[in-house]
């Protein structure tokens, strides 16, 4: 009886196993798919993660910065239901709470449409030159004046800060 018991445990750890495989490739695929069709490509996701270059922090992004001193933008490069990320030259920053209204933002999270559009429920909060919305699931930020982009920052330049720790403000 001792030894049917186990056999059955054993059997259930392979089947345990097989399925915790097959869900993370699963996931993967999902992932893998969403990368390639979406033209928001440049999000904070598990790839870009690890516990080297990226910590959550019970600081705000400028006590960060004071901290790290490097010249490098912390820029909000995806918003969480309960926090934000910043991305901090070739590391990322986890942030709990809302987003900070001056903050930069990563040219992937604007949305090109009117405040209007969005429902009461969906405007979360203001930030200095716009609001942050939720559509689906998803998180974004609705610029009050498209034209303001000063807090905006492109793909290319967040690329250019990962590549180049030195990159000069100034330049902006
Ligand atoms: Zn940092």
């Amino acid at each position: 009886m001792k030894k049917m018991n186990k056999r059955w445990l054993v059997v259930g750890i392979v089947v345990i196993a097989i399925a915790l495989i097959a869900g993370g490739y699963v996931t993967w695929q999902n992932h893998e798919r969403s990368s390639s069709d979406n033209r928001v490509s440049y999000v904070v996701d598990e790839d870009n993660l690890s516990e080297e270059n990226s910590s959550t922090e019970d600081k705000t992004p400028a006590e960060i910065d004071e901290e790290e001193h490097i010249d490098a933008e912390q820029i909000v490069a995806k918003i969480l239901p309960d926090g934000y990320a910043t991305s901090h030259g070739d590391h990322y920053h986890y942030y709990s709470g809302h987003v900070p209204a001056n903050s930069l933002f990563s040219e992937d999270l604007i949305l090109d449409q009117s405040i209007e559009n969005f429902s009461d429920d969906n405007i979360l909060y203001e930030i200095d030159n716009g609001w942050i919305v939720r559509k689906g699931d998803d998180y974004y930020v609705v610029l009050d004046d498209p034209n303001n982009r000063q807090n905006i920052r492109s793909e290319s330049e967040i690329e250019a800060q990962h590549h180049n720790r030195e990159h000069n403000d100034d330049d902006h």
